[in-house]
């Protein structure tokens, strides 16, 4: 695993230097709360190598990351009771590869301007919640 400690808040996730909220994980991805959800149930997916920019990952992993979004999504949508996952990667503001699993209800709520910071209970609660589904 190449990981970037000293620069990379993803990397220090990764190796337990920060808190964080897992919803699941496998032996190339993990998957999180976001702490600013755009709405709650907020989750990034990362690969556990840091790569800035998704479209070089190799192959492989490309089609790996997509199937596992597709089953980290049913759960977070079912546990949030929402009508749909929206899917978004952007990356400008922390550079590992991290896809945005947001559930939203209506059009143009996967907008980052809507994301607030988390209460840590509600994520502690969530990421339970999610969890469980797995
Ligand atoms: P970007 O704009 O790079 O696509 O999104 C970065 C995301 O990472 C943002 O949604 C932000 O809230 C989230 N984020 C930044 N720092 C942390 C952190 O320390 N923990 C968690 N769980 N999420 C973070
Ligand atoms: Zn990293």
């Amino acid at each position: 695993m190449v990981l970037k400690e000293d620069s990379c808040i993803f990397c220090k996730i990764l190796n337990n230097k920060l808190p964080h909220h897992k919803v699941w994980e496998d032996d190339h991805f993990l998957a999180f709360l976001d702490i600013n959800p755009i709405n709650p149930g907020h989750t990034l997916v990362i690969p556990k190598k840091h790569i800035d920019y998704i479209f070089d990952l190799q192959d492989k992993r490309y089609t790996e990351i997509f199937e596992a979004i597709k089953k980290i999504a049913e759960p977070v949508r079912k546990v949030m009771n929402s009508k749909r996952i929206g899917v978004a990667i952007e990356g400008f503001a922390v550079p590992h590869i991290h896809i945005h699993l947001v559930p939203i209800n209506k059009e143009n709520e996967l907008d980052p301007h809507r994301a607030t910071k988390a209460k840590e209970e509600d994520l502690v609660k969530i990421a339970e919640k999610i969890r469980r589904m797995f």
